[in-house]
């Protein structure tokens, strides 16, 4: 049988590479589809046809208004194709469809969001200290933009990134991950329809030491916008020193959630289970790390443990199915070494911990509870990327926040209390970029998205970040028609 065979979009083109590789359908093991392998070469091209679009007229022309609507028909087709995209990423990374299919119609609101920023990001006139003075500030677009991102929800993860990048007039090469690329080469024929002008948006997909390196190194790249882990982030600041471009970095996390004893259990083991069991725990944000005040540990662990022995496994592209399998084998093989690590150093496994015996092909693996002493159990202190909940017993609010902050990570958290003075302390004293109280895993184009310390630097999301792909520049006009004074004294 011959698989489907996807392409790179280089400067308006689809183009076959010379390396390609096969992508498996997490669900099955079995290879399905043959992706592209870009090399430096490619990544080189794409970077240059990016260079010059960024000054062609069919680009630099358009205003600030005509670029906004060329994003508002992006995310129209979008919106229109989600569930063509939806199918092809739940083929690709397993993720169930009925999360791709509600994810990708809300991108579509991403992409509306930055097209109606575009002609609302302002410059400024200054009220200079000279009086025969004029001096504003320009924002100008930065330049190429080097976007890179994982496997997990690709077409989110590059809407936060191209989508202000465009906005702002840049000019973009897009890194797919090399796991589950194909609804990322799948959208640049949307890129297409929607009309942008050729070199605007290329996308590619290869590998992290191959075209990963070339396009982050690139001397011709200005912005890197990276997603992924902290161990390739330090690589591509490396990469950095080449171009000295800016960064941004969205990483991993280790998401504490604190409950308290006057929460509403019902809700609250619901939003649990949808930080941690939603995506199959493959998420940055999943709320990894549960701390339970002691009085109503044993109530609400009982919960949990009901919940997560009742999630629906199953064919990802069945919309009753609750939860797939992990994206690849190698994800899998980590969090089973991490599991055992973890019982060995004394924590217990409540619930799960196995491959589902009626699911051995694909990447399968139940969902996972496990009662934790402390912060030093591997399965507490390591990202896991998987479906596996760290629950540990707290004595008050100072512990509580003690526990909660004792992480080199600080992407998301969670609180749960129905006394709001309490809320607010906590929000002030969890080190994060994100608390959510008495919710968990809510996103919005409107809000700043991104962590402290090994969490990353830098936010997506929210009307500030196109500036993040804009560089000032300060004009300064003599409004006097008198010589110049002295020479040899600064003005
Ligand atoms: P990864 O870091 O292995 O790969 C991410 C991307 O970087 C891929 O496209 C990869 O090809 C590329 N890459 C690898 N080496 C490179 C190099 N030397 N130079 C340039 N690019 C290179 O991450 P992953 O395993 O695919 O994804 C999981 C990680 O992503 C987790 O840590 C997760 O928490 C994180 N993540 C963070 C967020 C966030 O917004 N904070 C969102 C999703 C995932």
């Amino acid at each position: 049988m011959t698989l489907p065979r996807f392409r790179c979009y280089i400067d308006g083109a689809f183009v076959d590479t010379d390396e390609t590789f096969e992508s498996i359908d997490p669900s099955t093991g079995g290879a399905w589809a043959v992706m592209p392998a870009a090399s430096a070469v490619d990544t080189d091209r794409a970077v240059r046809a990016a260079y010059r679009a960024l000054s062609d007229a069919a680009w630099a022309g358009l205003t600030a208004t005509q670029r906004g609507k060329l994003l508002y028909k992006l995310g129209d087709l979008l919106a229109e194709h989600a569930p063509r995209l939806a199918e092809l990423e739940t083929r690709d990374t397993g993720k169930i469809i009925r999360e791709t299919r509600a994810q990708i119609g809300y991108i579509a609101d991403f992409y509306r969001y930055f097209g109606g920023l575009a002609d609302k990001a302002e410059g400024a006139h200054l009220p200079i200290d000279k009086p025969d003075m004029e001096v504003y500030l320009r924002r100008e677009p930065i330049g190429v933009v080097a976007a890179v991102v994982p496997w997990n929800s690709q077409l989110f993860l590059s809407a936060v990134k191209l989508a202000p990048a465009l906005a702002a007039g840049c000019t973009v090469v897009l890194k797919a991950s090399e796991e589950g690329p194909a609804p990322l080469l799948e959208f640049g024929k949307l890129v297409e329809q929607a009309g942008f002008p050729k070199g605007v948006v290329n996308i590619l997909t290869g590998f992290g030491q191959s075209c990963g390196k070339a396009l982050t190194s690139h001397p011709l790249v200005a912005r890197i916008a990276f997603t992924g882990g902290p161990a390739t982030a330090q690589q591509i600041v490396h990469n950095s020193a080449e171009n000295l471009a800016n960064i941004s970095l969205e990483l991993g996390g280790k998401s504490p959630v604190l409950v308290f004893r006057d929460a509403d259990l019902d809700s609250v083991a619901n939003a649990i289970v949808a930080g941690i069991f939603a995506a199959t725990g493959q998420s940055c944000v999943a709320g990894s790390r549960l701390y339970v005040e002691r009085p109503i540990y044993d109530k609400l662990v009982d919960m949990l443990v009901a919940k997560a022995r009742a999630i629906r496994m199953g064919d990802p592209q069945d919309p009753a199915t609750e939860m797939g399998p992990l994206a690849t084998a190698r994800q899998r093989a980590h969090i089973e070494a991490l599991l055992s690590q973890s019982v060995a150093s004394g924590a217990r496994i409540l619930t799960g911990g196995q491959i589902p015996p009626d699911r051995k092909d694909g990447f399968y693996f139940e969902p996972t509870i496990v009662a934790c002493a402390n912060n030093q159990v591997p399965c507490v202190a390591e990202e896991l990327f998987g479906p596996v909940l760290s629950v540990i017993a707290f004595d008050g609010e100072e512990e509580a926040v003690t526990l909660a902050n004792d992480t080199r990570y600080g992407l998301a958290s969670g609180v749960f209390t129905r006394d709001l003075t309490r809320a607010h302390r906590l929000v002030r004293r969890i080190r994060a970029g994100i608390v959510w109280v008495n919710t968990y895993r809510a996103i919005s184009p409107l809000a700043p998205f991104g962590g402290f310390g090994l969490s990353g630097l830098g936010r997506e999301g929210g009307a500030d970040s196109i500036r993040d792909y804009t560089r000032s520049k300060a004009v300064w006009i003599r409004t006097s028609d008198d010589p110049i004074p002295d020479p040899f004294v600064m003005r």
